[in-house]
Formats: C-alpha cells, structure tokens, sequence
C-alpha cells in the first residue's frame, strides 16, 4: 500500500513536467512494483500487482504467454479497464498505476504434459517459472529497476532478498527472471565457500529431505573436479517430485538467470541407492562451469555438460574409466543414429534433434581436451578455457570461447578444429579419435589399451590436485 501511495505522488510530479524532454526518463527513478501473494482459494495461484511508475514504457509482456487472459488497470482516477493479453502482450492505458491480475498455478484440465514453466506442484509446494507468470516491460534498458515483494508464502526466487525480505533487481532480470519456488520445505548446501539454497517442492516415497540434499551436495562437489571453486557464491535448485517415476533424475534445467537457477524434476519413488547412478543433477549443476552463450550455441554448452557429466563421475570415483568410456561411446552412438549422415553443422541446427546436438558436442569438447593437451604437451586442459573465461554472470560467444581456447592453447586452434568437425559427416571424427585414445569398443562394452595417446587418455580422468597451478 505504502509503494502505492507512494507512486501516485511520483506520477503527479511527473506529470507537472512532462514537458521537460527526459531521454529515459525510467532510469535511476522509482522502480517496477511487483507484490505477489499466494493464495490457495479457490485453487493455488499467485495474485500479482504490478506498480509502474509514471515514465515506464507502455508495452508490458508475458515472455512465456499462456494462462493469464484478464489483466485489470486502473488509472489514477480510479477507472478500471478489463485488458486481453495478445501473444502475451499489455499496452498500458495513459496514467495506469496499478496492474492486477492472477496466475492459476494449477494447469487447466485442456493443458497437457508437465508444467515447469507454467507451474507444478502440490498442496501449497509450487514451481513455475518467471517468464511465465511475471508481467513485464517489453523493452528493458540497463538503468531499469524492479522490485519483487512475496507474501502468503516462503518464496525460493533465483536472487538473494535484503533485509526486508525485498528482491533487488536491474530490468535485465526481468528478461530470463528463472525458476520460482512458492512453499515447500528448504534446506542448505555448502560447496567449499559456496551455498546452494534447496527448494523440496513436495512428498518423495522413500527420500527424505536429507537424502535429496546429499544427492545436490554429492553433484556439487563433483563440479570441483571440473573448476577450481563452486562457480557461483549462491545458487538456487528446486527439486519436484513426479509421481508414478523411480528415477531420480527425470528431467532437469538450468535457466540463464542472474545467478542461474536450477530445477530437476524427481522421480517420487527414486530411492537413495539410485543417487549413485543418476547423471542429471551433475550435468545442471555443470552448466554453471561455462559461461552463457549469447547468442546461444546450445551443441557448445551442451556438448561441454555432457562431456564432464561422464569425466567428472571418473574423476570422483563415481564411475570406473571402463564405464566412463561405456558411457562416452554408448552416447556417441546414439548421437550418430540421431545425425544420420547429416553434416555436423546441419545437426547443431536441428533445434529438437537433443541426441545430435547434445553428442556431437561432447565429441567436439572431448577432441578439444585432447587437441589441447596434446598441443600444450599436457600443460593445458579444458578446464582452463573455462576458468579463463569465468566472471560470475560472464557470457561469450563462440568467437570468444575461441580466442579463449587459442590463448590457453598458446597457438591457434580452435577455428581449425571445428573446420574439421562442422562440414563433415556427424561424428567423423569419431573413430580416429578413439583409436589414438587406446578406446576400443566391443559387443560386451569397451576395452582400453595401450596406444599413442593412452596416458594422454588417462590423465583425462584425473582432476587437479585443488592448488595446482597448470
Ligand atoms: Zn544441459
């Protein structure tokens, strides 16, 4: 109420100036209200207010349309106009001060699959993603604030709040906001200096609390084998439970949020022992080792979680190197059924072929370790374009991983690499690669041998002493 008033005030100033030009007038002004209350009557749903101030531009945005269809705004005398969200977009009326509108979480009946960005859940434990549910400007500038207030529940949202319990957020926030949790029960991961604040979004079988905690510690601590410390200070995962499921990770996302977010949905009757098998919590938590790629290269970021899912379980004894190899090979194949004779550049364009993207891109950051170590005689790795290019929040493009590569590689090497990879068949680098490696597949798995570039193979599988310099 207090924020309300408050505006009104701004919004009268304003308009007694409005004649003076202000170039983005938004900036460094009060910023965007958000004040969402839970609520389960008549069915779960999040009641949101949006308070814009004055100058704010008039087009808002669901960037991830679909079950909000009334939006009501009210104008400074009090009149009321009912809007009908078109592909997700609102003009506000002149002198709008408040937004009104609910979210359902619950899916209609006529939805189908599931709902991690629409919103899943059970009881009063609900997730859903920002983008979903968030009414937001459509143009968002640097200098642009928000503010997010949550009541009737604990909220897990992907930033830290200040001591008023109040989101801080720059604009850019509103683009990708990640993944929201709404009640549900917590608990706390410390990875060396690092946190991770767990949202339990429902009931598990046989789980308790403080095994699907130790399943997020175990993933966590297997990024050290990787990086040479948890890659962010803070970040948030939402653990959701999916019924009638045993494996533990069914399914899992990490969105490019300011930290990322993570969410894994969570077969409900998984057991502890199959933590031990399960790779999904440690590939999301490996995307958190590589920076965003904007534009986005999904075969690079990929490619480089999946590699290290199967390096990292090596290098934590989590897995034998036969069954790193298996695993490496088996997926391999299954990348090449997917590419068919198809160029690997037509394949990283096919945007549902996941198989193809996904192995043709660890295939490609397998032969780029090597390519590295073998250039560098064993004093450089991949890991090392990764800490060269980690600032938390750092993204790059492929030109820049690149150059990153080149300068860790003390030569060029990168461009020419993927020279060899991109106009050829999918995977025909395959073969060579592995015959050099001392990698042999057979009917009952893999058998690895002695060859050219064996040691070089199982140095793969050993992380960096913690302090070592290169
Ligand atoms: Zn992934």
């Amino acid at each position: 109420m207090m924020a309300r008033a408050w505006l009104l005030v701004l919004a009268l100033t304003l308009g007694a100036c409005a004649s003076a030009p202000l170039p983005a007038p938004w900036e460094d002004e009060a910023p965007l209200f958000y004040r969402i209350t839970y609520t389960r009557e008549p069915t779960p749903g999040l009641n949101v207010e949006v308070f814009p101030s004055r100058s704010f531009p008039p087009e808002f945005l669901f960037r991830q349309p679909g079950r909000v269809t009334s939006v009501i705004a009210t104008d400074i005398k009090g009149n009321q106009f009912d809007i009908t969200p078109r592909d997700g977009a609102v003009y506000l009326p002149g002198w709008t001060t408040v937004l009104r509108y609910r979210y359902p979480l619950v899916a209609s009946p006529g939805e189908r699959g599931r709902h991690m960005f629409g919103g899943m859940g059970e009881g009063d434990a609900w997730h859903v993603a920002g983008k979903a549910y968030l009414l937001t400007p459509r143009r968002v500038t640097p200098g642009m604030r928000a503010e997010i207030a949550v009541y009737g529940t604990r909220a897990l949202l992907p930033w830290t709040p200040d001591e008023r319990g109040v989101y801080q957020l720059r604009g850019l926030d509103l683009i990708d906001a990640g993944f929201h949790a709404f009640g549900g029960r917590r608990c706390t991961v410390h990875i060396g200096e690092s946190v991770l604040e767990v949202a339990l979004l429902g009931r598990f079988t046989h789980l308790s609390d403080a095994d699907l905690c130790e399943w997020i510690s175990q993933a966590g601590g297997e990024v050290l084998t990787v990086r040479k410390s948890f890659p962010y200070p803070r970040v948030t995962v939402r653990l959701v439970p999916v019924p009638g499921k045993t494996t533990p990770g069914e399914f899992g996302m990490t969105l490019w949020s300011s930290p990322p977010s993570i969410s894994i949905l969570v077969g409900q009757d998984a057991t502890a022992e199959s933590f031990a098998k399960d790779w999904v919590a440690l590939h999301e938590m490996l995307h958190l080792t590589h920076p965003a790629f904007v534009p986005r290269e999904a075969w690079l970021s990929e490619g480089l979680a999946t590699y290290f899912t199967e390096i990292a379980r090596v290098r934590s004894r989590r897995q034998t190197a036969e069954q790193t190899w298996r695993e490496l090979t088996n997926g391999f194949a299954r990348g090449q059924a997917a590419a068919g004779s198809r160029a690997m550049r037509e394949v990283v364009a096919e945007e549902g072929n996941y198989m193809g993207i996904y192995w043709t891109g660890a295939l490609f950051a397998l032969h780029l370790d090597v390519e590295l170590r073998r250039v560098t005689e064993g004093r450089a790795r991949l890991e090392d374009v990764l800490e060269l290019l980690a600032a938390p929040g750092s993204t790059a493009t492929l030109e820049s991983f690149g150059a990153a590569v080149d300068m860790v590689a003390g030569q060029p090497l990168f461009d020419a690499l993927l020279a060899r990879h991109l106009p050829k068949p999918a995977f025909s680098e395959l073969a060579p690669l592995l015959e050099n490696l001392g990698v042999r597949i057979d009917p009952g798995g893999v058998t690895l041998h002695a060859a050219p570039g064996s040691v070089l193979r199982e140095d793969l599988d050993v992380a960096r002493r913690p302090g070592a310099s290169r």
